[in-house]
């Protein structure tokens, strides 16, 4: 697994070890924290590109499937800096796709994003909607699919695509969890107000097409994208396709929503302060879960808004005490 010591990542390792699987993490720590990475895990701190090292681990290590989530991922960064992101996400995923059809791996997953899909397209989003990113970042996800689509029609390379909604909250054992205090997403943002680690919350938009006038995601708890790696692991592994899968609930909630949810949790007035739309947001983008649910039986089981609010106030207490 590279980026195993990520936010999503460190999930997904737990989730493995947790069911007895061998994971082996590949993490050049950019961003990701070692502390999070399940003892259980073999670590190796490196490059995704550095070919030797990776064709040495995965000989030494006996890797049958690669799950890639190493990459970069703020979207204003990629703006400022497209080449800086074609290169950690495209060329060097590139580099890393062909050491592995090298070695002979058969299974590769990969960390897509919603954002792929068209601002225009109908909601939910279906995974055959049009695609047109607008940000580097997206369009270097996009770029990866498509290198993966023609690998595999090549070199018989079989992946599965995971085009993540809004990914939040934290593991319910309170092992791992965001852990970047730079992050900008809306549920972590809120947590750290109700922790008064900031002072209010900005609402970034009151005037969009939408029921209450604020931006609408499908938020997803992280324990359940980790579950969806590992339904799509085990498809892999049982002779599946390549396919690529929506990952979120199919269900909007509204910045709104959201901060009355957190009050509900806590119980306190969450210091909210109105203000002009973000560059880039999209009024609405929720899941057409469908695929993933029929193909891989994948389920949600911490789909409570509440549920995913308070686990991300419970590790923002633990993080950064
Ligand atoms: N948002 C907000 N205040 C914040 C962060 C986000 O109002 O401090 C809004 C944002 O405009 C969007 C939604 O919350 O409508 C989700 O944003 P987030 O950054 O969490 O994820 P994105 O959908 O941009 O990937």
């Amino acid at each position: 697994m590279t980026g195993g010591a990520g936010y999503i990542g460190s999930h997904t390792v737990y989730a493995l070890l947790d069911r007895g699987d061998r994971v082996v993490v590949l993490d050049n720590l950019s961003t990701g924290v070692r502390a999070q990475v399940g003892t259980g895990a073999a670590f190796f701190q490196g490059d995704v590109a550095d070919s030797a090292l990776v064709n040495k681990i995965i000989t030494d290590q006996q890797v049958d499937t690669v799950i890639h989530f190493a990459g970069s991922i703020v979207v204003p960064e990629s703006v400022a800096d497209p080449l800086a992101y074609y290169d950690n996400n495209v060329v060097k995923t590139r580099t890393l796709i062909q050491t592995v059809v090298e070695a002979g791996i058969k299974n590769f997953i990969f960390s897509s994003t919603a954002t792929v899909y068209a601002e225009d397209a109908p909601q939910p989003l279906h995974e055959e909607a049009p695609r047109a990113p607008i940000s580097p970042y997206a369009r270097s996800k996009l770029m990866t699919e498509w290198m993966l689509e023609d690998v595999s029609r090549a070199h018989g390379l079989r992946y599965a695509i995971l085009r993540y909604f809004n990914v939040a909250g934290a593991d319910p054992q309170g092992r791992t969890g965001q852990s970047n205090p730079n992050a900008t997403h809306l549920i972590k943002r809120a947590a750290m107000v109700a922790l008064g680690r900031l002072p209010q919350l900005d609402i970034f938009g009151t005037d969009y097409p939408t029921p209450d006038g604020t931006g609408v995601r499908d938020y997803i708890h992280v324990t359940d994208l980790a579950a969806a790696h590992l339904l799509a692991l085990d498809a892999l592994r049982g002779g599946a396709g390549s396919t690529t899968y929506n990952v979120g609930y199919g269900r909007g909630l509204s910045v709104r929503q959201v901060v009355d949810a957190v009050e509900k949790v806590t119980g306190k007035p969450l210091p909210a302060r109105v203000g002009p739309r973000r560059a880039g947001d999209p009024p609405t983008l929720i899941s057409d879960p469908g695929r993933i649910k029929a193909a891989l039986g994948w389920k949600p089981g911490h789909d409570g808004i509440d549920e995913i609010i308070s686990s991300a106030i419970a590790w923002e207490k633990r993080f950064n005490r």
